[in-house]
């Protein structure tokens, strides 16, 4: 792939690039599929399509819908002591993914080139909170970068209250949202309230009993997915984003 402009070039032209869309997304971070169950049945209520970032091998993903649920890969790779081989385990369980995040946002060029020499076509692991007018970028002229808009972790560390403002939707661009399935189903509303659940991070049983009683993680999700559906606004998957923009690239050769 050959771009005819440079990145200050792109960047002139930024007001032509629109990308007006929202991206829903689960980094999946361990859960168990009870608790992975609890968002893909809000998802499926309010029939919206989702990535999922995937860290293990789970029979709850492997059976979902592929023209709703996209998998993706979500490695540890700052607790790995073999990129490749962590790489290729995940990949060995989701065989179709062409998508990955890496868990903690880790990345540098060399993992990108990993990334592209096992065959993926995208990297979502930048963080660009907030901005307007996202859209994605080359890394290496083979890898597509989908930056990420918006995250349920920031939301509950910040202290902000958890009403619909805060999922800032009405700001121009791609808008990537970032839920973690734990923090769903537990409805985390602080760090503090996160600390004391982690200790029962596999056990939904208990977890139940500790769920935020008001707003929380769960209250915006649920707000996200309503807007989606309350305003017949479509949701795409990263993989759609990618498409898309390989579709832009090559219009603009
Ligand atoms: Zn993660």
């Amino acid at each position: 792939m050959v771009l005819r402009y440079s990145f200050h070039q792109i960047e002139e032209k930024n007001p032509l690039i629109s990308f007006e869309k929202i991206c829903v997304t689960l980094d999946i971070d361990w859960a168990c599929d009870e608790i992975i169950e609890h968002s893909i049945k809000l998802l499926e209520e309010y029939d919206v399509t989702a990535t999922i970032f995937a860290t293990h091998e789970s029979s709850l993903l492997k059976s979902l819908d592929r023209k709703h649920f996209e998998i993706g890969i979500h490695p540890n790779l700052a607790s790995s002591d073999n990129y490749e081989k962590t790489i290729d385990s995940l990949l060995r369980i989701y065989p179709n993914s062409i998508g990955v995040r890496c868990h903690g946002c880790l990345q540098s060029t060399n993992i990108f080139r990993l990334y592209i020499r096992k065959g993926l076509k995208y990297d979502s692991s930048t963080y660009i909170p907030l901005r307007e007018n996202l859209y994605p970028w080359w890394r290496l002229k083979k890898l597509v970068c989908i930056p990420f808009y918006w995250t349920d972790d920031t939301m509950f560390y910040s202290g902000f209250s958890f009403d619909s403002s805060q999922l800032h939707l009405s700001n121009n661009g791609l808008k990537l949202y970032v839920f973690h399935p734990i923090h769903i189903f537990a409805n985390t509303q602080s760090g503090e309230h996160y600390r004391k659940l982690k200790s029962f991070y596999h056990q939904p049983d208990k977890l139940i009993n500790l769920r935020g009683k008001h707003g929380g993680t769960q209250t915006l999700f649920v707000e996200l997915l309503r807007y989606l559906q309350e305003g017949n606004v479509e949701s795409y998957t990263c993989r759609d984003i990618y498409r898309e923009w390989i579709r832009y690239s090559k219009d603009e050769q």
